[in-house]
Protein backbone atom coordinates (compact mmCIF):
# COMPACT_ATOMS: atom_id res chain seq x y z
CA UNK A 1 0.00 0.00 0.00
CA UNK A 2 3.00 2.46 0.52
CA UNK A 3 4.79 1.46 -2.29
CA UNK A 4 1.37 2.01 -3.99
CA UNK A 5 1.00 5.55 -2.47
CA UNK A 6 4.88 6.51 -3.71
CA UNK A 7 4.47 5.35 -7.37
CA UNK A 8 1.12 7.20 -7.24
CA UNK A 9 3.03 10.63 -6.18
CA UNK A 10 5.74 10.23 -8.32
CA UNK A 11 3.98 8.63 -11.71
CA UNK A 12 4.93 12.43 -13.24
CA UNK A 13 8.26 12.09 -12.86
CA UNK A 14 8.46 8.43 -13.78
CA UNK A 15 6.46 9.47 -16.73
CA UNK A 16 9.13 12.25 -17.37
CA UNK A 17 11.83 9.64 -16.97
CA UNK A 18 10.50 7.33 -19.65
CA UNK A 19 10.35 10.64 -21.76
CA UNK A 20 13.84 11.04 -21.84
CA UNK A 21 14.29 7.90 -21.95
CA UNK A 22 12.65 7.67 -25.46
CA UNK A 23 13.87 10.69 -26.81
CA UNK A 24 17.81 9.66 -25.70
CA UNK A 25 17.06 6.84 -28.13
CA UNK A 26 15.99 8.66 -31.32
CA UNK A 27 18.71 11.17 -30.98
CA UNK A 28 21.12 8.22 -30.89
CA UNK A 29 19.86 7.15 -33.80
CA UNK A 30 19.68 9.62 -35.58
CA UNK A 31 23.40 10.49 -34.60
CA UNK A 32 24.14 6.45 -35.66
CA UNK A 33 22.71 6.93 -38.77
CA UNK A 34 23.99 10.54 -39.81
CA UNK A 35 27.44 8.44 -38.99
CA UNK A 36 27.18 5.61 -40.87
CA UNK A 37 30.26 4.08 -41.93
CA UNK A 38 31.42 6.25 -44.55
CA UNK A 39 34.37 5.23 -46.74
CA UNK A 40 37.48 7.60 -46.38
CA UNK A 41 37.27 10.68 -48.24
CA UNK A 42 33.19 10.64 -48.56
CA UNK A 43 31.84 14.25 -47.64
CA UNK A 44 34.92 16.39 -47.80
CA UNK A 45 36.77 18.38 -49.96
CA UNK A 46 39.53 15.98 -51.19
CA UNK A 47 43.42 17.87 -51.35
CA UNK A 48 44.91 17.39 -55.31
CA UNK A 49 46.80 13.72 -54.45
CA UNK A 50 43.81 12.13 -53.00
CA UNK A 51 41.59 13.36 -56.15
CA UNK A 52 43.93 12.15 -58.48
CA UNK A 53 44.35 8.63 -56.51
CA UNK A 54 40.03 8.67 -56.69
CA UNK A 55 40.14 9.08 -60.42
CA UNK A 56 42.82 6.57 -61.21
CA UNK A 57 40.17 4.24 -60.24
CA UNK A 58 37.26 5.95 -62.27
CA UNK A 59 37.28 7.35 -65.33
CA UNK A 60 40.53 9.60 -66.19
CA UNK A 61 38.35 11.78 -67.98
CA UNK A 62 37.28 13.49 -64.71
CA UNK A 63 38.73 16.55 -63.86
CA UNK A 64 37.37 16.88 -60.60
CA UNK A 65 36.07 14.63 -57.81
CA UNK A 66 34.14 15.06 -54.73
CA UNK A 67 32.81 11.96 -53.04
CA UNK A 68 29.34 11.63 -51.93
CA UNK A 69 27.54 10.10 -49.14
CA UNK A 70 24.60 9.44 -51.00
CA UNK A 71 25.32 6.64 -52.46
CA UNK A 72 25.13 2.64 -51.67
CA UNK A 73 29.09 1.34 -50.66
CA UNK A 74 29.96 -0.60 -52.92
CA UNK A 75 26.97 -1.24 -55.56
CA UNK A 76 25.34 -5.00 -55.25
CA UNK A 77 25.58 -5.88 -58.85
CA UNK A 78 27.96 -5.65 -61.80
CA UNK A 79 27.88 -2.79 -63.91
CA UNK A 80 25.65 -3.84 -67.41
CA UNK A 81 23.98 -0.17 -68.04
CA UNK A 82 24.56 3.42 -67.99
CA UNK A 83 21.20 6.14 -67.25
CA UNK A 84 21.27 9.24 -68.34
CA UNK A 85 20.14 12.53 -66.93
CA UNK A 86 19.99 16.17 -67.30
CA UNK A 87 21.43 18.94 -64.58
CA UNK A 88 18.24 21.11 -65.32
CA UNK A 89 20.65 24.00 -65.79
CA UNK A 90 24.45 24.36 -66.06
CA UNK A 91 25.95 24.18 -62.33
CA UNK A 92 29.41 24.62 -61.43
CA UNK A 93 30.89 20.98 -61.16
CA UNK A 94 31.85 22.65 -57.96
CA UNK A 95 28.75 23.13 -56.76
CA UNK A 96 27.20 20.51 -58.06
CA UNK A 97 30.01 18.14 -55.34
CA UNK A 98 28.31 20.30 -52.66
CA UNK A 99 25.10 19.72 -53.41
CA UNK A 100 25.22 16.29 -53.51
CA UNK A 101 27.42 16.50 -50.61
CA UNK A 102 24.08 17.39 -48.82
CA UNK A 103 22.98 14.40 -46.88
CA UNK A 104 19.72 15.81 -46.67
CA UNK A 105 19.43 15.52 -50.61
CA UNK A 106 19.39 12.28 -50.55
CA UNK A 107 20.83 12.77 -54.14
CA UNK A 108 23.79 12.06 -56.28
CA UNK A 109 25.19 11.11 -59.42
CA UNK A 110 28.21 8.89 -60.64
CA UNK A 111 29.10 11.76 -63.42
CA UNK A 112 28.49 15.35 -64.38
CA UNK A 113 29.38 16.58 -67.78
CA UNK A 114 29.49 20.55 -67.91
CA UNK A 115 28.61 22.85 -70.61
CA UNK A 116 32.10 23.08 -71.81
CA UNK A 117 32.26 18.90 -71.48
CA UNK A 118 34.84 19.06 -68.23
CA UNK A 119 33.86 15.68 -66.34
CA UNK A 120 33.28 15.62 -62.25
CA UNK A 121 33.09 12.19 -60.61
CA UNK A 122 30.93 12.18 -57.58
CA UNK A 123 30.19 8.56 -56.86
CA UNK A 124 32.64 5.99 -57.72
CA UNK A 125 31.61 3.17 -60.20
CA UNK A 126 32.44 0.55 -57.64
CA UNK A 127 29.20 2.26 -55.51
CA UNK A 128 26.15 2.87 -56.35
CA UNK A 129 24.71 6.30 -57.01
CA UNK A 130 21.08 7.37 -55.81
CA UNK A 131 20.18 9.32 -59.11
CA UNK A 132 17.31 7.52 -60.71
CA UNK A 133 14.40 6.70 -58.49
CA UNK A 134 15.01 3.36 -59.36
CA UNK A 135 17.80 1.13 -56.97
CA UNK A 136 17.92 -2.04 -59.05
CA UNK A 137 18.75 0.33 -62.02
CA UNK A 138 21.34 2.43 -60.14
CA UNK A 139 22.84 -0.85 -58.93
CA UNK A 140 23.39 -1.83 -63.03
CA UNK A 141 24.05 1.67 -63.68
CA UNK A 142 26.83 4.44 -63.95
CA UNK A 143 24.49 7.25 -64.05
CA UNK A 144 25.87 10.56 -66.15
CA UNK A 145 23.88 14.16 -64.96
CA UNK A 146 24.52 16.31 -68.53
CA UNK A 147 24.56 20.14 -68.04
CA UNK A 148 21.86 21.83 -70.40
CA UNK A 149 21.91 24.99 -72.45
CA UNK A 150 18.96 26.09 -72.63
CA UNK A 151 16.32 26.04 -69.54
CA UNK A 152 13.23 24.55 -70.01
CA UNK A 153 12.20 24.09 -73.86
CA UNK A 154 14.24 20.65 -75.30
CA UNK A 155 16.56 21.24 -72.31
CA UNK A 156 18.97 21.17 -75.24
CA UNK A 157 22.84 20.55 -74.47
CA UNK A 158 26.00 22.13 -76.06
CA UNK A 159 27.93 20.35 -78.60
CA UNK A 160 30.59 20.38 -76.13
CA UNK A 161 28.80 18.60 -73.37
CA UNK A 162 27.64 16.29 -75.99
CA UNK A 163 30.67 15.07 -76.94
CA UNK A 164 32.25 14.78 -73.94
CA UNK A 165 28.95 12.31 -72.37
CA UNK A 166 29.84 10.04 -75.53
CA UNK A 167 33.72 9.86 -75.04
CA UNK A 168 32.75 8.95 -70.75
CA UNK A 169 30.42 6.55 -72.11
CA UNK A 170 32.71 5.05 -74.40
CA UNK A 171 35.68 4.89 -71.77
CA UNK A 172 33.15 3.55 -69.32
CA UNK A 173 32.00 0.96 -71.05
CA UNK A 174 35.82 -0.10 -72.26
CA UNK A 175 36.69 -0.16 -68.53
CA UNK A 176 33.44 -2.35 -67.56
CA UNK A 177 33.87 -5.16 -70.61
CA UNK A 178 30.52 -3.54 -72.32
CA UNK A 179 30.77 -4.55 -76.01
CA UNK A 180 27.92 -2.47 -76.73
CA UNK A 181 25.57 0.15 -75.62
CA UNK A 182 21.83 -0.85 -76.82
CA UNK A 183 18.75 1.74 -76.68
CA UNK A 184 15.67 0.03 -77.05
CA UNK A 185 13.29 3.00 -75.62
CA UNK A 186 12.72 0.71 -72.40
CA UNK A 187 14.58 -0.38 -69.60
CA UNK A 188 15.90 -3.72 -71.06
CA UNK A 189 18.56 -1.52 -72.75
CA UNK A 190 21.90 -1.36 -71.84
CA UNK A 191 21.27 2.53 -72.37
CA UNK A 192 18.56 4.17 -70.16
CA UNK A 193 17.50 7.56 -69.21
CA UNK A 194 15.82 8.41 -65.78
CA UNK A 195 12.24 9.14 -66.81
CA UNK A 196 11.57 5.02 -67.21
CA UNK A 197 11.52 4.80 -64.26
CA UNK A 198 9.29 7.94 -62.24
CA UNK A 199 6.82 9.05 -64.41
CA UNK A 200 6.98 12.59 -62.34
CA UNK A 201 9.99 13.56 -64.16
CA UNK A 202 10.73 14.65 -67.69
CA UNK A 203 14.51 14.40 -66.84
CA UNK A 204 16.86 13.92 -69.43
CA UNK A 205 14.42 16.45 -71.61
CA UNK A 206 13.30 15.65 -75.74
CA UNK A 207 16.60 16.97 -76.72
CA UNK A 208 18.41 14.12 -75.10
CA UNK A 209 16.14 11.58 -75.23
CA UNK A 210 15.58 12.08 -78.82
CA UNK A 211 19.21 11.52 -79.41
CA UNK A 212 19.62 7.99 -77.09
CA UNK A 213 19.24 6.06 -80.44
CA UNK A 214 22.30 8.42 -81.76
CA UNK A 215 24.14 7.65 -78.09
CA UNK A 216 23.73 3.98 -78.33
CA UNK A 217 25.20 3.90 -82.08
CA UNK A 218 28.10 6.30 -81.45
CA UNK A 219 29.62 4.70 -78.60
CA UNK A 220 28.68 1.35 -80.36
CA UNK A 221 30.61 2.22 -83.45
CA UNK A 222 33.89 3.88 -81.40
CA UNK A 223 33.61 0.52 -79.06
CA UNK A 224 34.14 -1.69 -82.49
CA UNK A 225 37.05 0.34 -83.20
CA UNK A 226 38.94 -0.98 -80.47
CA UNK A 227 38.64 -4.56 -82.19
ZN1 LIG B 1 17.28 12.66 -63.69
Amino acid sequence: MKEKLRFREYWQIWLLLACFCVMGLAVLLRWRAAVRDLPDGVGRPLAAQEQAEVIARNSPLAAYAYLSPNADFPREQPIRKITIHHMAGDIALERLGEVFGEQDRQASANYAVDGQGRVALYVEEANRAWTSSSPDNDHQAVTIEVANDETGGDWHVSDAAYEALIELCVDICRRNGMEELTWTGDETGSLTIHKMFNENTQCPGPYLEGRMPDIAAEVTRRLLEDF
